[in-house]
């Protein structure tokens, strides 16, 4: 999977995309994520991308024309290493929220550009003429699209086959095929007894048979009393 982000702050995306799995999935060629400074695509030469906003008010806006020229240079790279037409997405909190379903649909497609916002927000015209899709990481506002940015790339990444072990998979956790959507039920590790509190002993008897069973009885009560919505709704989009 091919992803291209456009941001303001490119040194947020240090620390997160250097370590663990996104950073190990990098390695391994599986994605591949490059960050691309908006200010370069400024045209003036105090690399200006914002301004007041029209009708007045608090904060400013980011302009149309440097991050179409972001969009259309990236689409053209794109293009010339015969990679498939990006699809544009922009983080935002009036967009399509983002759960499991969600990640897998965008997943689809092999190459996206993200556009991370900034102060008040983007320029409508922008987003009518170069946007494909609107995602948000909640109802609630943040400073700027780059933290969205990177939990939308980490929930990406850990479905691209091959990007997990064995040992870490993605159907059985929370919302995975594996569970038919639901939660997951509780884990434990050693010591067998910790502070006075025992592991079930179910998880110790060998029996794969009973185990298997009892985790599917824990999704299910553990669906039914944190997440009643979730109950008997289809696998969402966990492989
Ligand atoms: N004025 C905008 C509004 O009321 O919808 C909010 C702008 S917000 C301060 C600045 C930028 O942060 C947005 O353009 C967007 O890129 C990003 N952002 C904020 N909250 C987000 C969320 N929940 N999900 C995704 N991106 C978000």
């Amino acid at each position: 999977m091919r992803i291209r982000i456009i941001t303001l702050f490119p040194e947020m995306f240090d620390g997160p995309f250097r370590a663990s799995i996104v950073s190990r999935a990098t390695r391994d060629g599986l994605v591949d994520i490059t960050i691309h400074q908006l200010r370069e695509y400024a045209t003036d030469r105090h690399h200006t991308v914002d301004d007041d906003p029209y009708g007045g008010g608090a904060g400013m806006v980011m302009m149309a024309a440097p991050l179409a020229d972001a969009v259309e240079d990236l689409k053209k790279s794109a293009r010339d290493a015969n990679e498939p037409d990006p699809t544009v997405v922009l983080l935002s909190p009036q967009g399509r929220r983002l759960d499991q379903r969600v990640a897998a649909d965008l997943l689809a497609h092999d190459s996206l550009i993200l556009v991370c916002g900034h102060y008040e927000g983007v320029d409508e015209r922008f987003i009518e003429s170069m946007v494909d899709e609107e995602i948000s990481i909640g109802d609630y506002v943040l400073t700027g699209g780059e933290p969205a940015a990177i939990v939308l790339v980490d929930a990406l990444t850990r479905l691209i086959p091959g990007v997990l072990g064995s040992e870490d998979s993605a159907p059985s956790d929370s919302f995975g095929s594996a569970l038919g959507g639901r939660l997951q039920g509780p884990v434990y590790t050693r010591p067998r007894e910790w502070r006075g509190r025992e592991v079930p002993e179910i998880l110790l008897s060998g029996d794969h048979a009973r185990v298997e069973r009892w985790r599917d009885e824990q999704a299910e009560i553990r669906t039914r009393d944190r997440r009643p919505d979730l109950s008997g709704s289809p696998d969402l989009g966990n492989r």
